[in-house]
């Protein structure tokens, strides 16, 4: 059957996805979207060579996506996806591969079978697309912006279909089509075939093999492999009664004629939280990051350290599930604050209310907290990592 290569299609900077960087680097099930597309070709017996399409500006982002991959080297995309693919298929034009599969890097989910599908359909045809047939009624609105919307007609959808990719193609009769249509704006490489007189053929596609476009088709991808991992840690910490007329609990001052001894401010509720934090990515705990023998933290609120926590398990694709803490002590009375000290920890971290807890106990007069020698305080934290 000759030689194949697949050629995917990674060069869009994803202007409708927003983000920092291109959705095809962003992490899916714990790596790099791309890195699972990379391999479905790779992995595939049919598939002799695998040649990547990027943005010459995300070469880094690439060599770290792909590291250890056995692929071709990548080349330079263009202006428009049609660009792009066309001059991944020059870059192929010494090879001259029997068949080539042009495939949107934004597609991890693509199956051997449906790349087996596409690939036999060319012993008929030169050009074969997946695609499923429209379920749903079709309607066409009327023109005009403004709400509401009124529908203009019904569509008949009994022959329509949508297309999918990989999208198979005879090498040479492909870039020939794309070479004599380069100036045309056509919306995937089936177009271009259709364009260049070629006979293409529809095989069944998969409803798995989604385009991943926004935020909602990252998390249904999210959930298709299972829903992230998800971590505990706990915390617990304890400062003991010096003079001062306040103590500061879950970041919340509260009025008591003493104050808690500490090179911070003290606040063993946001310390147990931070630690909590720290615990569950296997950070160590608030004093490696935050020493006490260093002076830059002297009388620093610790919101600062939890904010640094809460941004360690961001830069981890890591979600906060839930937070909740226990402060072990006889006074002061908690129940006042609990809300102020519950929505305090909520601001800092940026999550939602219901997501913090805060209770208070005693220890029926026993032990150090009992004899008011001090407050402890118990935190433990659940976070979901995609
Ligand atoms: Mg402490």
């Amino acid at each position: 059957m000759g030689e194949c290569v697949a050629l995917v299609v990674a060069a869009g900077r994803g202007e409708r996805f927003g983000g920092e960087i291109p959705k095809q680097y962003m992490a899916l099930g714990g790596e790099p979207l791309l890195r699972r597309t990379l391999r479905a070709f790779l992995d595939h017996p049919a598939v002799d060579a695998v040649r990547p399409v990027i943005h010459p500006g995300d070469r880094a982002l690439f060599d770290v996506s792909a590291a250890g991959m056995e692929l071709l080297e990548p080349v330079a995309g263009g202006a428009t996806r049609q660009d792009s693919v066309r001059l991944g298929l020059e870059s192929l034009a010494g090879m001259a591969p029997y068949s080539v599969l042009i495939h949107d890097a934004a597609r991890p989910f693509v199956d051997e079978g449906l790349i087996s599908r596409a690939l036999s359909a060319l012993d008929e045809v030169p050009a074969a697309i997946p695609g499923i047939p429209v379920s749903d009624t079709l309607k066409r609105a009327a023109a005009g912006a403004m709400p509401p919307r009124l529908v203009a007609g019904t569509v008949d959808r009994s022959d329509l279909w949508r297309a999918q990719t990989p999208q198979a193609f005879r090498f040479t009769d492909i870039l020939d089509a794309h070479r004599r249509l380069a100036d045309e704006t056509l919306t995937d490489d089936a177009a271009v075939a259709e364009g260049a007189g070629l006979a293409v053929a529809l095989v069944t596609g998969s409803e798995d093999n989604f385009k991943i476009t926004t935020a909602d088709d990252l998390d249904r991808g999210q959930r298709l492999l299972g829903g992230g991992e998800i971590r505990t840690g706990m915390g617990y910490d304890v400062h003991r009664f010096g003079p001062g007329d306040h103590v500061m609990l879950c970041g919340v001052a509260v009025p008591f004629d003493a104050g808690l001894v500490g090179h911070s401010d003290a606040d063993v509720g946001l310390h147990a939280l931070t630690d909590a934090l720290l615990g569950a990515i296997g950070a160590g705990d608030i004093g490696s990051h935050f020493p006490p023998t260093d002076p830059r933290w002297r009388d620093v609120p610790s919101a600062t350290f939890l904010r640094h926590a809460g941004d360690l398990i961001t830069a981890r694709q890591g979600t906060i599930l839930n937070l909740d803490v226990t402060v072990i002590c006889e006074k002061p009375r908690l129940a006042p604050h609990r809300t102020a000290m519950v929505e305090r920890i909520a601001e800092i971290l940026e999550l939602a209310a219901d997501r913090v807890s805060v209770k208070g106990t005693t220890t029926e007069g026993l032990g150090f907290t009992g004899r008011g020698e001090g407050i402890a305080a118990q935190g433990i934290a659940t976070i979901i990592f995609k």
